[in-house]
């Protein structure tokens, strides 16, 4: 039976050891820079001008909403905008779904030369185009629109997300082995992992402006303005888009639920994550998000740990902010939940190791 306890390893979530002594607000992109500076300038270098004269193609392997995307953006932005590719499986196939018909030739003519597997191609088309009337899963399909993808690109890193939507173990170590050797540079595997309790309470906390469709977080990403509704007695944010108008921001429907809805969905990710680590002969790099509350300031620093904002009305009237150190539990075990930036640091110390930089 598959459990989806979280563990890690405290080496790797270890960042006391790359340096201790200043401290960062790393909310601030100019601190952040001066922080991988402080933390990891010189392999930072090093892996910069590796970049520039070799590749290799990294699997990332996560549960919706564990933060693939910060995590990319934040590693462009400190290894350069044009440092890698980052392919997104569900934006290839919406692309294919919403262009197929407009560029057909080139699909199809790419297609007749590369595609391979037990449907017909027709009938694989079909599949993909519209997904809701048919039970087909055509991954051959979707790894064919991947090597498209990755046949379009001038031979740079890539970081590869998401899989082909398939409840088969088989044709999930299928897609792997036809995809990995795929170029002749190495492939690697980037697994984050993550409480559940953090996926739900990001879920739970998520508020949405009406308005312009910005995306905060309630304790964990308000925005500048916090204000107190006296008849719900309860606190919210307003948007600060300077281009929108400081509209109520609320809940999306559904997100009261927390996990609960995604959890099938979460579990077939983490089934993915472990199926991937018995391919052999892929190196992997394991990303934690969480640290046990016991032992974490022997691991990370305070000003690396997520801090939950919490909001108070003073005699006058007004709301006041405070912040604590996030605290989650998981199965009766007590975590802090790190930020981005230290995470990123697992990352990057690992592709060192990996690469023998
Ligand atoms: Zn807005």
């Amino acid at each position: 039976m598959y459990t989806v306890a979280y563990s890690y390893d405290p080496k790797i979530v270890n960042t006391r050891r790359l340096g201790t002594g200043r401290e960062f607000n790393l909310s601030k992109r100019s601190n952040r820079y001066e922080y991988f500076r402080f933390k990891a300038g010189k392999l930072i270098e090093k892996l910069k001008q590796f970049l520039e004269s070799h590749t290799f193609i990294a699997y990332l392997l996560a549960p919706k909403l564990a933060g693939k995307g910060t995590y990319l953006s934040l590693l462009k932005e400190v290894l350069g905008q044009d440092a890698f590719h980052h392919i997104s499986v569900g934006d290839l196939v919406r692309e294919f779904q919403n262009s197929y018909l407009k560029r057909q030739k080139e699909y199809d003519t790419y297609f007749d030369k590369h595609y391979r597997g037990y449907v017909p191609l027709q009938k694989a088309i079909e599949a993909l185009l519209h997904p809701d009337v048919t039970s087909l899963k055509p991954t051959e399909l979707i790894l064919t629109l991947i090597k498209k993808k990755i046949d379009s690109l001038p031979r740079r890193t890539i970081f590869l997300d998401g899989f082909p939507r398939s409840e088969d173990q088989i044709s999930y170590s299928l897609y792997f082995r036809d995809l990995i050797n795929y170029r002749e540079d190495p492939d690697l595997f980037v697994l984050i992992h993550v409480p559940l309790a953090v996926i739900d309470a990001r879920i739970r906390g998520r508020r949405i402006c009406p308005k312009c469709g910005a995306s905060r977080h309630i304790s964990l990403l308000p925005t500048e303005y916090v204000a107190y509704d006296k008849k719900h007695k309860e606190f919210y944010l307003m948007c600060d888009n300077p281009e929108c108008d400081r509209e109520k921001m609320v809940p999306k429907q559904g997100d009261d639920l927390g996990i609960k809805a995604l959890l099938p969905r979460i579990k077939r990710d983490l089934k993915l994550q472990n199926l991937a680590l018995k391919l052999h002969g892929v190196p992997h790099i394991n990303l934690y998000n969480a640290v046990k509350v016991s032992e974490a300031l022997n691991l990370v620093e305070e000003y690396e740990i997520t801090p939950e904002y919490r909001y108070e009305i003073t005699s006058r009237g007004e709301v006041k902010v405070s912040t604590t150190p996030w605290i989650i539990e998981e199965s009766g075990e007590k975590y802090y939940s790190l930020l981005a930036p230290p995470v990123l640091l697992q990352l990057l110390v690992q592709l060192g190791e990996i690469f023998e930089l």
